[in-house]
């Protein structure tokens, strides 16, 4: 062995041992000269418009981050946007007027964690991360998983801005509870990444539905409703009337069709379906899934049209149109 392919072949391992074998320089044997590694196609696909969020995690899949790392640096961009009212700081609070937030992580070996009914801290889906990393438990509610962010490091926050504030003064004169269809066209963030070794995981995260009952919880921090990875299926994602996608278990039902065979874009009508013929007022509230398989597919579908899903592949993110069972 000459010196330059031993120093090749010792980098080669270098890069093996940090990156895995899907980044693996190697040299072709026949010209002796290194042969870069294609980058792999990584995917990162979010419910609604969060554009920069998408791109956020797309960018970390490309510079190496796991998928569940990449999901939570993505939806971490909305958690601190104050300008979203339906997502971390900003978020409009429950009819007390406080703020509190729900979230989940899925990884790719089907760990989980999820916390719910959580003030003064933004970050949750990470803060879930560390409750499925640290504590022997799936979920924590509210002291406890706040007093447990502390415990980690996490700074404590005034989650209700001024505008926040303002427009739960205005909603107290009327305290008239209506869920808004489409609120400003984005809702809860539903995060899906697929990394550089084909591993597939997930973050959910939301301030739940605005003005809700005080301990109100909806499906997004819940295993298997806001959210659901197996990682040798696919996984899916849901957002929109928390009370209905639960009670259909809507994620784990989709990758449970995709299991048996279902495309991504099946799946999610197959669920929705279940949604809109056990509800007679499918008029008055919305429910949106986006869902990926091991092959990379991805598909969405909602009640009512308006919701569209950030897609981030091949370098590109693009906003996609999501079909709705309601035409107009
Ligand atoms: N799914 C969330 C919840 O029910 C809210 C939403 O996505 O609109 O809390």
């Amino acid at each position: 062995m000459n010196r330059r392919r031993f120093i090749l072949q010792s980098s080669k391992a270098g890069v093996a041992l940090s990156l895995g074998a899907t980044l693996m320089a190697c040299i072709d044997q026949n010209t002796d000269t290194v042969v870069q590694p294609k980058k792999s196609k990584v995917i990162a696909l979010c419910t609604w418009g969060f554009s920069e969020a998408n791109a956020a995690a797309g960018k970390a899949l490309e510079s190496g981050s796991t998928a569940l790392e990449a999901a939570i640096t993505g939806v971490a961009v909305e958690e601190a946007n104050i300008k979203n009212s339906t997502v971390g700081k900003g978020g409009a609070p429950d009819r007390e007027g406080n703020v509190t937030l729900d979230a989940c992580v899925m990884d790719a070996n089907g760990d989980c964690g999820a916390v719910v009914c959580v003030q003064n801290i933004t970050h949750v889906a990470a803060l879930a991360k560390v409750v499925m990393k640290e504590t022997e438990h799936v979920m924590l509610a509210g002291e406890g998983a706040e007093e447990l962010a502390y415990r980690h490091g996490f700074q404590k926050e005034n989650l209700l801005t001024e505008k926040a504030a303002e427009d739960y003064r205005a909603w107290l004169k009327t305290s008239k509870y209506e869920p808004i269809i489409n609120i400003e066209n984005h809702d809860t963030i539903g995060m899906l990444c697929m990394d550089q070794h084909g591993d597939i995981a997930g973050a959910c995260t939301t301030s739940g539905l605005s003005y809700k009952m005080k301990g109100r919880v909806g499906d997004s921090p819940i295993i298997g409703a806001g959210l659901f990875i197996d990682n040798e299926v696919g996984g899916a994602a849901a957002t929109g009337m928390g009370e209905e996608i639960m009670k259909q278990v809507g994620s784990f039902l989709i990758v449970e069709l995709m299991r048996q065979g279902k495309s991504p874009q099946e799946a999610c009508e197959v669920a929705m379906q279940r949604i809109v013929s056990k509800n007679k007022d499918i008029n008055k509230f919305q429910v949106a899934y986006i869902a990926i398989n091991k092959a990379g597919a991805t598909g969405s579908y909602c009640i009512h049209p308006g919701f569209s899903r950030m897609e981030y592949r091949n370098g590109k993110n693009t906003r996609i149109p999501s079909a709705a069972h309601f035409t107009n």
